[in-house]
């Protein structure tokens, strides 16, 4: 058994048809960690949907109602990037029960994963990105709001800027300024980071700046990266961007987005890292967290290579590194 949570159902399965989006990778993840041993049957648990409660602690009362009605414009449901259904919703919906449940979870045992979740591209009122609804900003806000915990930062490793955490966590914020570093000397000096921070919630976010989004609205800590950046200096980064985020803010629960699609295979991502890289990225962050003694949720979020079996290998593989971090 593991000594942690996986949270997983097969209706994560989102129904968009021919799509960029490997849906089918969440059921695909689930059979290799089985078929692997690197889990078994009754280290998952089965999420339920969030309450429209839930959501609305985060989202628009008219968003989510144009969400359940299914009267979104064209140009709304365009901007999502995925074809609306009700099946979606529901899909969706669930997603965010399982980064609730992901959440408690961690706070229980140091570690949990919703095998799904981190759709950070979702805004208060309205989705973009193949992002309907922003699951880990639900859960925060639920946690929150039950008196778990009082702040929460979340550590953005897709390689697209999480630009739906940004911009609900905004806060009042102040001009940026540079940031103090580790080992700035260290550093690949193409990188850049930036930020400032008010608020309950620390966003950073590690992105490949020449991406989507356009417009990145400000996190806590950005880092733009060029395009290209290896393991080592992504690594280097992540490092300094986690040291820096602790120094300021002690968060009582840290929500990794694992993304998968700074690979550099990645039909979607300009970086170079190799899946043996983002594995030590996944580690990483589980280190920091656990020598911290701070609990850690773990979403998916984003993940093209052009084998899917490759994304298959670097969402499993962040299983593994929380394993082999957290049993002890
Ligand atoms: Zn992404």
């Amino acid at each position: 058994m593991l000594p942690f949570k996986l949270i997983y159902s097969d209706d994560y399965y989102l129904p968009i048809g021919e799509h960029v989006f490997p849906a089918e990778k969440y059921r695909l993840v689930h059979q290799r960690l089985l078929e692997t041993n690197v889990a078994q049957r009754g280290d998952f648990l089965a999420p339920q949907p969030a309450s429209d409660r839930d959501v609305l602690l985060v989202h628009t009362p008219q968003y989510v109602e144009k969400l359940t009605k299914g009267t979104l414009s064209a140009i709304e449901a365009m901007q999502m990037e995925i074809p609306y259904s009700q099946e979606l919703v529901r899909a969706f919906w669930l997603s965010a029960g399982g980064s609730i449940l992901a959440a408690e979870q961690a706070l229980k045992h140091r570690v949990a994963f919703n095998l799904g979740g981190g759709f950070h591209h979702a805004f208060p009122d309205h989705g973009e990105g193949f992002c309907m609804i922003h699951d880990v900003a639900i859960a925060i806000r639920r946690m929150q709001r039950d008196d778990k915990i009082r702040k929460a930062m979340t550590v953005d490793c897709d390689v697209h800027h999480g630009n739906g955490t940004a911009a609900i966590f905004a806060g009042t914020r102040t001009g940026s300024e540079p940031l103090p570093s580790v080992a700035a000397s260290t550093l690949n000096p193409a990188g850049k980071m930036r930020g400032a921070h008010a608020g309950d919630v620390f966003t950073i976010s590690l992105h490949q700046k020449n991406n989507y989004p356009a417009w990145k609205p400000a996190s806590s800590i950005d880092v733009d990266l060029p395009d290209g950046m290896g393991d080592d200096d992504y690594l280097a980064w992540l490092y300094n961007a986690l040291s820096s985020g602790l120094r300021q803010f002690e968060p009582d629960l840290i929500c990794y987005l694992a993304g998968a699609d700074p690979y550099r295979e990645d039909q979607l991502g300009g970086l170079d890292l190799t899946i043996e890289g983002l594995k030590k990225r996944d580690e990483l962050v589980f280190r920091v967290a656990k020598t911290r003694d701070i609990p850690v949720m773990v979403t998916y979020a984003g993940g093209y290579a052009q084998r899917v079996e490759d994304t298959v290998t670097i969402h499993c593989n962040t299983v593994v590194a929380a394993k082999e971090v957290f049993s002890d």
